[in-house]
């Protein structure tokens, strides 16, 4: 079939790669000059500045849209460890080390806190093991039809619910470590899921696993890197990319009825297709290239994720002795933080930032003598309270004053600020560039699905549609959507 994906963020570009392996005939089309969508850069005076995801886990997921293609992924991203992944340091002034490593970081717990949350830290880790095998092959790497698609694999779904994996994640980690310092440390993942450990269910506790015990990784280059190694091979193995490109229209049979036929490139040149993958943000897609079928419920009515302001910089000088590639600064507060965030809609009063210096270890990412600096505060997305146009400079000043009392250097060379509005602007829904919030009710069968039937032959990739957010599940979510072609192939 011939398939146009449109957008090459790493939702598409691995979708493009299975459906490489799926024989079938793919075009790319790209709105930005780049690849990586959200996994974007800046290239400006020496500096290589990601200003996107900056954690990268479960490389293999990676690796596997790479050998969709039949290539290696070592050929194109050369991948190392962040070790130490993190360093955690509290409102109390300690700091803990999260390090490959389940022994070494069994070290670091006893002398952190004791014995016993180091020997807790192990029946984590086997636990969190457990958990991963029993959602994985079900619940995250699979399509959903009906909600009875949860219930078809029985045993996974007994053997979570044995695991206590429908429990609350904080009580669950409670139950491991008594230290509230290790609490957050191994629970502020749900995060990244949009949710606070005390309403997220311990099922996704599986991103503490991805993270802490599988491992944090850096490619040679910066996180782009994952990009445009994919969009190389692709690009090698007969992948056309259309860059500057943007879409403008989904094109259908019969006007706006019937099944897709191609897009509209600019409002005005066509590109015929069999099937279209779409990879720009869901509901914002429905609103501006479906004209006339609304989104999903959930998409429109659903909760979303809170939101960030990033802070990038290329800045004179070099870290504190002390830091590390990735350094979160928590604040006093915890439960309370999270309630303001996703629940008061306003900033949290005593904001956890998380400092990342990429070019710590990586060279070629900042001149001699400088830094790359990426700072981000969790804040509410544009459903909160905040007016973005008035308290812009006055939050990112704070921020810049908080990191610069942490002792990190802050004389910016090249900068560059996203807040709510921006993430808006370039087209993420409500502002967030963590799509809709992982509670029970949206994900899986019942996130917006990566089909619709009344538009047959549009298939969606990317964090708004199945499984969810981050890069390994958008990765996960490329694979998936070249099985909904396929099937659409072969109907
Ligand atoms: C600041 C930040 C920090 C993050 N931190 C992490 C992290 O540490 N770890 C992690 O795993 N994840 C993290 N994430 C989340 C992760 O980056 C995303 O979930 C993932 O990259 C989304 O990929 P995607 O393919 O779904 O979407 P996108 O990357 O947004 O791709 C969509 C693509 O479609 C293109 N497009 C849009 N509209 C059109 C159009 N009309 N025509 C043509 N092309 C179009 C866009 O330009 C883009 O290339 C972070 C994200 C951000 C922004």
């Amino acid at each position: 079939m011939k398939v146009t994906v449109i957008g090459a963020g790493l939702g598409g570009l691995s979708a493009a790669a299975h459906l490489v392996q799926g024989g079938h005939d793919v075009t790319i089309v790209e709105r930005d000059s780049i690849p990586g969508g959200r996994a974007g850069m800046i290239d400006q005076q020496g500096f290589r500045l990601d200003n996107g995801p900056t954690v990268m886990t479960m490389p293999d997921l990676l690796e596997r849209a790479f050998n969709a293609i039949g290539c290696e992924m070592r050929d194109y991203v050369t991948l190392k460890k962040v070790d130490p992944m993190y360093r955690a340091v509290y409102a109390d002034g300690s700091e803990l080390k999260v390090l490959h490593g389940r022994e070494a970081m069994a070290e670091e717990i006893r002398r952190f806190a004791n014995g016993r949350e180091a020997a807790s830290f192990i029946e984590f880790c086997n636990w969190l093991e457990r958990l991963y095998r029993a959602e994985m092959d079900s619940f995250i790497d699979a399509n959903f039809d009906s909600p009875l698609d949860l219930v078809k694999p029985w045993r996974q779904g007994l053997a979570l619910l044995r695991m206590g994996a429908f429990s609350k994640l904080d009580k669950k980690i409670a139950s491991f470590f008594k230290d509230e310092r290790l609490q957050r440390i191994f629970s502020f993942q749900s995060m990244y899921a949009g949710l606070a450990p005390y309403e997220a269910l311990s099922l996704y506790a599986v991103i503490t696993y991805m993270d802490s015990v599988q491992g944090v990784y850096f490619p040679e280059g910066g996180m782009h890197a994952m990009a445009t190694g994919l969009a190389k091979a692709l690009e090698e193995k007969g992948v056309l990319i259309r860059y500057d490109s943007p879409v403008t229209r989904i094109l259908r049979a019969a006007g706006s009825h019937g099944a897709v036929t191609g897009v509209e490139i600019a409002g005005d040149e066509r590109l015929a297709a069999d099937a279209v993958v779409c990879n720009p943000d869901l509901p914002v897609a429905y609103r501006t290239l479906l004209g006339g079928v609304d989104a999903p419920r959930a998409a429109r009515r659903g909760k979303y994720s809170p939101s960030c302001v990033l802070w990038v910089a290329g800045v004179k000088g070099l870290p504190p002795s002390e830091a590390a590639h990735h350094n979160i600064h928590f604040g006093h507060d915890w439960n309370g933080s999270f309630k303001a965030l996703i629940e008061d809609g306003v900033r949290m009063p005593d904001p956890s930032v998380l400092v990342t210096l990429h070019s710590l270890d990586t060279k070629g990412l900042a001149p001699e003598g400088c830094s790359s600096l990426y700072v981000l505060e969790p804040t509410p997305n544009l459903d909160g309270t905040i007016d973005w146009s008035r308290e812009r400079e006055r939050i990112v000043g704070d921020i810049k004053n908080r990191v610069s009392s942490l002792g990190y250097p802050t004389d910016a060379v090249v900068e560059r600020v996203y807040d709510p509005l921006d993430w808006e602007a370039l087209g993420m829904e409500r502002g967030t560039p963590f799509a809709l919030a992982h509670t029970f009710f949206q994900t899986g069968p019942f996130r917006p699905n990566n089909i619709d039937d009344r538009v047959p032959g549009l298939v969606f990739v990317g964090s708004s549609t199945v499984p969810g957010v981050g890069v390994p599940m958008v990765l996960v979510s490329g694979r998936l959507a070249a099985e909904r072609v396929n099937e659409y192939a072969t109907r």
